[in-house]
């Protein structure tokens, strides 16, 4: 990178050894050749492309070419004199020996049914292949020379973040290159405390109102509700453009959308992580396979003839994830380093943690010695999506014998359908129905159960309180809460945790032992990405503004890049990139929350919050007014309800008070305007009760007068 010195090239070298030798748990790298890896680069394209973008627009185009290094090089077997675009003998190698494997490492999965077939990471034979790709990578990042890139000087790719700043949710992200527009992820964001009654907060798509036939697709990192939650909702408002993602990740949009009856009508296009390159008009995304707390996770290399941008999605730095998922392409990211990317927009959910992210495989160890030794009924609970994790579990299951019984739906749903893609495989008879866990010997039961993050409906609080149908909590019991709260669920964790143990449970969480990895990398990893991916520019996205600062202020001082070139933005702010040169316009586009209550489909207004706001806070007085129709005349007494304001019996005078402004308030009203409108009348009333009731008692209720024959 140009602006490192060779200080800052050594001190970033010392960094990605001592990652390796802390990871990887060896002491020498030298021992390992260090050799480029030509066909990496030639799938994956990071040389060259600017400028001459495939003119399909919206298409998928399958690379001819693996982009993939065979898992066990033979030492000597042919780089030299290789053409590019040409397989190599490795590769050949790779094919002719390992027929059920294909290029892809993603295509295992599809692998035989049974369960001894699915790829293991164990022990020498994994450590020596991540050692030799990590080598690659290393060399790439330290010997390549910055190549000649030429930009089209006329070329303007905007990138306009709607959600994921300032937060950690509904993350969205605009790219907007000449006439086209593509989305990166749709997501949506649970409510905040004082937003009551909203089920989601979703992204607001108000830019894009009067473009969206420029809108050429949507593209997907992976599928967590905060990446894809917004797409049942805001699909059509769009224009029902293409969604490209992974297989699993579209298994779990499909379910969004066929709960919403949208399936149908949606254009979905499942994308091979390995071989796909989409042409979306002048933008071009290619996609490398990271390592997050769900399968399938991606981060994107979109090229544009104005810079290049990878875009990381979330991730973090797993060598060995859980349930036979694969690790990062180090390969692939570290190719990206010597490509002049433009610009990195990079995960800061962690930013503020130092040292690594565990790795799910040490969360695997520390459950199997739960399942292990635990000689009563053990209740585990987790996210649905954790698949890896419900895979690590259901594999030391089947070792002690014991039998997984599952309750909760999204868990269900989501184990049929990562069973049916390949992503969660067991033998005949390890799982069973929730309904028969009962009959079971509780040494041999494990309920794998929704519900870690303490919410009111699901199965956890459920047994908590006694009402599950099929579980009933009890001495003896061990419930493991395989996830940490997220910021906001703490109390509601600390109730069901009071809860369990009030019912004789022992609770073993995150503090006690680990039994949970984030899926988001801390410092260590984000150091790592970073200096493998060498952005010119950079700017931290995913996470509240101190994450996101301390993702900026890690870059500057400790590998030591520049300031200037650093940027700090929040949800609506304009990035410009021209001519390989990133900078913030200025510009803020219109990001307000937009509310979704229940499953009306409609969003809900600003009014309709503050009501809500005003009642849980205030409470509400009703005044029902008669009122003589012909003459429209008060015609007797005010009759005066409230709830959650004051106590009536105490406050007689105050309730007095209200009735005499109204009445006069009415009167008053009538008087003036002649002509009136009851529903003036009704404004003009209300406001002038809620002045007394302020002057009064210092408090603002939500006030409803009703006109009444
Ligand atoms: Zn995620
Ligand atoms: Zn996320």
């Amino acid at each position: 990178m140009e602006d490192l010195s060779k200080e800052g090239k050594g001190k970033k070298l010392d960094i990605l050894d001592q990652w390796l030798k802390q990871t990887l748990n060896i002491g020498k790298t030298e021992q390992f050749e260090r050799k480029a890896e030509p066909d990496h680069k030639q799938a994956f394209s990071p040389n060259g492309a600017a400028g001459q973008p495939e003119q399909k627009n919206g298409q998928t185009q399958r690379q001819p070419q693996s982009s993939q290094p065979a898992r066990q090089p033979k030492q000597g077997q042919g780089q030299q004199g290789q053409q590019p675009g040409q397989p190599n003998q490795r590769q050949q190698h790779h094919r002719n020996s390992r027929p059920h494997s294909g290029p892809n490492f993603g295509g295992k999965f599809k692998g035989g049914k049974a369960r001894d077939r699915r790829p293991r990471f164990k022990g020498g034979d994994n450590a020596f292949n991540q050692r030799h790709k990590f080598q690659s990578a290393l060399s790439r990042a330290v010997n390549a020379e910055p190549g000649q890139v030429k930009y089209d000087p006329r070329g303007k790719l905007r990138i306009i973040p709607i959600g994921g700043l300032d937060e950690v949710g509904k993350n969205t992200m605009i790219f907007e290159y000449e006439d086209s527009i593509m989305l990166v992820d749709l997501g949506f964001h649970f409510p905040e405390a004082d937003m009551l009654g909203v089920d989601y907060v979703i992204p607001d798509i108000n830019y894009l109102k009067d473009k969206l036939h420029k809108i050429k697709g949507i593209v997907i990192t992976h599928g967590h509700l905060d990446h894809i939650g917004g797409i049942p909702y805001l699909l059509e408002k769009l224009g029902n453009p293409p969604i490209y993602a992974g297989k699993l990740t579209m298994g779990l949009i499909k379910k969004q959308l066929e709960e919403r009856g949208l399936l149908q009508s949606a254009n979905l296009r499942a994308v091979n992580y390995s071989s796909d390159v989409l042409n979306l008009g002048k933008m071009k995304v290619s996609f490398y396979r990271i390592t997050h707390s769900i399968p399938d996770a991606c981060g994107l290399l979109i090229e544009t003839p104005a810079g290049k941008v990878v875009h990381t999605g979330d991730f973090k730095i797993d060598l060995s994830p859980a349930g036979g998922q694969l690790p990062p392409e180090f390969a692939k990211i570290a190719a990206l380093g010597e490509s002049n990317v433009t610009l990195m927009l990079s995960d800061s959910t962690n930013a503020t943690k130092p040292g690594y992210t565990v790795s799910e495989k040490k969360i695997g160890q520390t459950l199997d010695s739960i399942i292990k030794d635990t000689s009563g009924r053990l209740i585990i609970a987790s996210f649905s999506s954790q698949i890896g994790r419900i895979q690590q579990i259901i594999d030391a299951a089947g070792k002690y014998g014991k039998k997984v019984f599952l309750s909760g739906r999204s868990l269900i749903d989501n184990s049929v359908m990562a069973a049916e893609l390949g992503y969660l495989k067991y033998p005949q008879g390890l799982i069973a129905d929730i309904k028969k866990a009962k009959k079971h010997p509780p040494e041999k039961t494990i309920i794998l159960t929704t519900g870690s993050q303490g919410e009111p409906v699901a199965a956890l609080s459920r047994m908590a309180l006694k009402e599950h149908p099929h579980v009933e909590i009890g001495n003896g019991d061990t419930v493991v809460l395989s996830s940490s709260p997220i910021p906001g669920n703490e109390t509601a964790v600390i109730r069901v945790t009071n809860n369990l143990v009030r019912l004789g449970a022992r609770v073993i969480n995150n503090n006690i032992m680990d039994v949970h990895a984030s899926g988001h990398g801390q410092q260590e990893d984000l150091k790592l990405m970073f200096s493998l991916v060498k952005p010119k520019y950079f700017a931290p996205i995913h996470g509240e503004y101190f994450m996101r600062k301390a993702h900026a202020e890690l870059m500057i001082h400790e590998l030591g890049h520049a300031e200037e070139r650093t940027i700090m933005i929040d949800n609506g702010d304009v990035l410009e990139m021209v001519n390989g040169e990133v900078k913030a316009t200025g510009e803020k586009v219109q990001t307000s929350y937009i509310l979704v209550d229940g499953m009306g489909g409609g969003d809900i207004g600003s009014q309709v919050m503050m009501d809500r706001q005003i009642l849980a806070e205030n409470g509400v007085i009703v005044l029902s007014m008669p009122i003589d129709p012909n003459t429209r005349k008060l015609n007797g007494d005010i009759d005066v309800e409230t709830r959650g304001f004051i106590y009536m019996e105490e406050s007689k005078e105050i309730i007095n008070g209200i009735c005499q402004k109204a009445a006069q308030a009415y009167r008053e009203f009538a008087d003036r305007n002649p002509n009136f409108n009851f529903e003036e009348a009704k404004l003009h009333i209300r406001s002038s009760v809620d002045q007394y009731v302020v002057s009064k008692i210092d408090r603002q209720p939500l006030i409803i007068p009703i006109l009444v024959d």
